[in-house]
């Protein structure tokens, strides 16, 4: 993930810059002289993806992740994430992706504890980064595709941190750093589907479609200047304040009662529609009453830029909604950050209003009558990085009601129950996932992992499900529980979930090579039933449900546009 690790903090990366610079003062290799993407490369770990096995990470390139640390960790690459990161536990055996020679044992290239560079053919080189021990291949020796070359390991020394591969595809003078996506073989969409950390882009509202996908993403040049240096990006960094856009400045439609919506469930002229054009756009989310959706775009170098929506089931141009900002699950609030505090303004009634969030963005609760947001330190190993969580009503006066250790807020169960997921202490071996019920105190353990992904909370906050990954074999899955506590059913399937109801949830098994099939599955049996096999791939696990759950509308592979779909 980084070059950069916190228990040798300045000095490693000074010593692997310096001498980078040094060791590969070579000028950077012609294009003519370097092998094209041809999906030439094998992956670097055996088997198939899954919760004992490896999962995508974080992709290459423009992520917001490195986007905020683009000025330290990632800036020898031009603030960019310039490789691929693939999660497994520690030791897990990483293959050489081609056959080869290596040309680096624990070279100055950073990455550290430990990594190996071995050159291919097309004067095109693969690096693997956070090896847990010193490889034991020599520089100068041959290997072979598929053969062994060391051990997966950890960016944060503790393998149950961070534990990951860092691939790199540069050019052999070490100038260059490639998107690995052309060059291997790899069904990436279906890959992105589930297992990532770290995955979304960082956009420039200047040109807000620019660099938002796993294919669409630049080289970057050692050394070179910063490509993400945005005078105006979204999401705006920790600390940040965004100019306020005039009261009540939106076109959203007003916000309607629970009883409307049951009705208001569109009716779909035909099964796939194709909601936008060029490309666009990371995130959709639908409307209460189902009928539109919104994104963030700003379609032409003339439009504004903001939230725009399109009709879910009569799609025709999409319209200017209003100026950007948090939107509430639900689009009763907009919110924007203002250095330690938000401005919150009621869709609708124009009415603004303040809360201490530090910067954070509030979640609200069933009523929209309270506030939470969690307060991360942003140094340290990430599963002891502090997390307070407070709650608050619209008057301001917030209380925190938990710390926790490398945790998340993961939703509202009730107006006075939370679900938690983190250690008690830093020192714990395990992550707790709980509810908390702030008025009385009272808490309820529901699992305990080394680490928690993907947590899904149905509609009526009564069941979820959760993936545990990479921790010892009983703990790995895809779990179902109820929030009140009870029963824990492992799922038999593995995949990318979202609830359809309050007690069915859609599920996108994780079959990479094969069309991608959508599921249904009872959260009080456990049975699935198959609803359809997706007529295009999802990609970025960019999907989401209608109120209703009549529909979904997903960013597809291929084009990457927005497409709704009618479900049965
Ligand atoms: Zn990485």
């Amino acid at each position: 993930m980084v070059l950069k690790t916190y228990r040798w903090p300045a000095l490693a990366l000074l010593i692997s810059s310096s001498l980078g610079v040094q060791a590969h003062e070579a000028p950077a290799l012609p294009d003519s002289s370097l092998g094209k993407p041809a999906q030439q490369f094998s992956w670097p770990f055996a088997g198939n993806p899954g919760p004992n096995t490896w999962l995508l990470g974080q992709g290459y390139g423009n992520t917001t992740g490195a986007y905020n640390r683009r000025s330290s960790d990632y800036s020898a690459g031009q603030g960019v994430h310039f490789g691929v990161d693939i999660s497994a536990r520690c030791g897990t055996p990483v293959l050489a992706i081609a056959d080869g020679r290596v040309t680096d044992v624990d070279g100055p290239h950073g990455s550290a504890p430990h990594n190996l560079v071995i050159v291919h053919a097309g004067n095109l080189s693969s690096l693997y980064g956070h090896l847990l021990e010193r490889s034991s291949l020599k520089v100068g020796q041959q290997v072979k595709r598929g053969q062994i070359i060391g051990k997966s390991g950890d960016s944060q020394f503790t393998c149950v941190s961070a534990p990951h591969l860092h691939l790199e595809i540069r050019d052999a003078s070490h100038r260059r750093f490639f998107n690995p996506i052309g060059y291997l073989k790899a069904d990436w969409d279906s890959l992105s589907l589930v297992g990532g950390f770290g995955r979304g882009y960082q956009r420039d509202l200047e040109q807000p479609r620019k660099w938002q996908s796993l294919q669409d993403q630049p080289q970057a040049r050692r050394g070179g200047a910063l490509l993400n240096d945005y005078r105006n990006p979204w999401p705006p960094p920790p600390g940040s304040s965004v100019k306020l856009p005039p009261v009540a400045s939106y076109k959203f439609p007003k916000v309607q009662s629970a009883e409307l919506l049951a009705n208001a469930a569109p009716t779909p002229t035909s099964r796939l529609q194709k909601l936008t054009t060029g490309g666009c756009c990371a995130n959709p989310s639908f409307s209460l009453n189902g009928q539109s959706v919104y994104f963030l775009d700003k379609p032409s170098s003339s439009a504004k830029t903001g939230f725009y929506s399109v009709s879910a089931s009569a799609p025709k141009t999409p319209a200017y909604l209003g100026p950007l900002g948090f939107l509430s699950s639900d689009a009763t609030y907009v919110s924007w950050p203002q250095g330690t505090s938000s401005t919150v303004e009621t869709l609708g009634t124009g009415a603004r209003f303040t809360l201490p969030t530090q910067g954070a963005n509030p979640v609200w609760s069933p009523s929209r009558n309270l506030a939470t947001w969690t307060v991360s330190s942003q140094s340290g190993n990430f599963d002891q990085r502090k997390l307070e969580v407070y709650v608050s009503s619209k008057d301001g006066k917030a209380r925190k009601i938990a710390t926790r250790y490398g945790g998340g807020f993961a939703g509202w169960l009730d107006e006075e129950t939370v679900l938690l997921s983190g250690k008690r202490a830093p020192g714990d071996a395990l992550r707790v996932l709980e509810s908390l019920n702030f008025r009385t105190g009272g808490s309820k353990n529901l699992a305990k992992a080394q680490n928690f992904r993907s947590l899904s909370l149905s509609p009526d906050g009564k069941s979820m499900v959760y993936t545990v990954a990479f921790d010892v074999k009983e703990r790995n899955g895809q779990f179902l529980v109820s929030t009140a506590g009870g029963k824990t059913l492992e799922l038999s399937i593995f995949g990318s979930v979202r609830w359809r109801s309050a007690d069915k949830f859609l599920m996108i098994p994780l079959e990479p090579g094969k069309p991608q099939r959508m599921l249904e599955i009872d959260a009080s049996t456990g049975n699935s039933r198959e609803l359809l096999t997706l007529p295009r791939k999802v990609t970025l696990d960019d999907w989401s449900v209608s109120p209703s759950g009549s529909l979904i509308v997903f960013r597809s592979s291929g084009d990457l546009n927005l497409y709704s779909l009618a479900l049965p």
